[in-house]
């Protein structure tokens, strides 16, 4: 039996017993049960489009049952689920494809880190080992870059309120300006340049400079392939170190398995956490050039980097990547999702929108404060799931599954479509 507050309010746990912290979960106000492909059911058996994916971790989809029937046969057999860094069979399948599927076909040569298993995991021992192996501190970030919330982490986040939670200073990082920052006009790249070549500019040869190549939490700004082949050849002449975290914009979200693949660049150092678990299951991998590979065995470790669930749910995932096909896919979706969003721009003027990303990674960046939020709301309350992006908050987000059907993405971009629509009509007062 439900008592009478619970059924007045389906969150009352929530809000009694858990910390105040809680934020996705304000946005979506609902209990959720149950979850498969791009669709997630609330508790009252609602169904909803989810545009979000655990923020780029569930880029194979909810459940996805190729992923789930390797995983259920794994624990049948009582298979390896906790092994700190031992070797285990799940492992060195999972190492051997993912050498296999993704690095040699593309002349990569990467040593394979296990830095434990999130995103800023993966940032924390990038940023480490770039200041052990050049013997300097600075990292340089940029504006409305992420990259998790741990201290390390943060210090090269761009946003003032997660910043300001860390309580105290946060060091040894510059924020320099992100591709078409200060507009299309202000060539970022060449202020770096200068900044670094001038003995009078106050700052002094950093370690490493860390980058998304699509920004997913700070308003999916994309950055040319121009300006990242112009920032990696200013790290090479000065010997920087080039660090590009794909946590988000990787393993598919803009295309190519990598997001930096159609710029033609090779970083120094790589972050993938997010998907790579293929399943939601918690993974990250740090890639190293080899030659940096520079680590004390256990200098850096932790509890969780023996995730063997997630071996087994990566390996599968990676089968995807085996041909073509999915990469072509991603194209045509994105593609078609891109026009749509064209569309509504232009339908609807009142938004002042921009439409940006890449892939499947999107963003429709309207004008006024807090309309991203009133449309994303209205969103949910006809069935889908959207998130927005940027400083403000100005961005809607969309980040379906890759796996998402044409039928599927259209009906949400229809219910986007309405929800504009609606808040237009409550704009003028109607
Ligand atoms: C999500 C994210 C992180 C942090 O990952 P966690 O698993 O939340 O620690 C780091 N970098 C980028 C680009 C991200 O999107």
């Amino acid at each position: 039996m439900k008592t009478i507050t619970e059924v007045q309010n389906p969150l009352q746990v929530f809000a009694q017993i858990e910390s105040q912290v809680r934020s996705y979960i304000r946005n979506f106000p609902v209990v959720f049960a149950k979850a498969s492909g791009h669709t997630l059911w609330d508790n009252a058996g609602r169904a909803y489009i989810d545009f979000f994916a655990g923020a780029g971790a569930l880029n194979y989809g909810h459940n996805n049952p190729v992923i789930k029937e390797k995983l259920i046969e794994y624990l049948r057999q009582d298979g390896v689920t906790h092994s700190l860094d031992m070797a285990t069979e799940a492992k060195e399948a999972l190492l051997k494809k993912f050498n296999e599927v993704i690095l040699a076909p593309r002349g990569m040569s990467y040593k394979i880190m296990f830095p434990g298993p999130t995103g800023t995991n993966s940032v924390e021992a990038a940023l480490k080992l770039a200041r052990k192996t050049t013997g300097r501190h600075t990292v340089l970030s940029f504006t409305n870059g992420f990259h998790g919330m741990t201290i390390g982490s943060l210090s090269v986040t761009g946003n003032r309120m997660k910043r300001e939670g860390a309580g105290m200073p946060l060091t040894h990082a510059l924020s320099l300006p992100y591709d078409n920052y200060m507009g299309a006009d202000v060539d970022t790249a060449a202020y770096i340049e200068r900044l670094l070549e001038d003995g009078g500019s106050g700052l002094s040869l950093p370690a490493a400079m860390i980058l998304e190549t699509v920004q997913g939490e700070g308003g999916i700004n994309v950055a040319s392939s121009e300006w990242l082949r112009r920032i990696e050849a200013i790290c090479r002449k000065h010997g920087i170190l080039l660090i590009v975290d794909d946590v988000q914009a990787g393993c598919g979200r803009t295309g190519s398995f990598f997001s930096f693949e159609q710029a033609g660049i090779t970083p120094d150092i790589v972050c993938l956490s997010k998907s790579i678990g293929g399943y939601g299951l918690p993974l990250a991998l740090t890639l190293i050039r080899p030659d940096l590979d520079k680590w004390q065995p256990g200098e850096h470790n932790g509890t969780f980097r023996g995730n063997n669930l997630a071996f087994i749910a990566a390996l599968e995932a990676l089968n995807y990547w085996k041909d073509d096909a999915f990469r072509q896919s991603i194209g045509k979706k994105g593609q078609m999702a891109r026009a749509r969003l064209e569309k509504i721009a232009a339908d609807y003027p009142y938004l002042g929108a921009e439409v940006r990303g890449k892939g499947l990674m999107l963003g429709l960046a309207v004008q006024e404060d807090e309309l991203a939020e009133k449309i994303c709301a209205c969103a949910f309350e006809r069935g889908l799931i959207m998130e927005t992006s940027g400083a403000r908050s100005e961005v809607i987000k969309l980040l379906p599954p890759l796996t998402i059907s044409d039928e599927a993405l259209n009906r949400g971009l229809d219910i986007l479509e309405e929800s504009v629509k609606i808040c237009q009509r409550k704009e003028r007062g109607l």
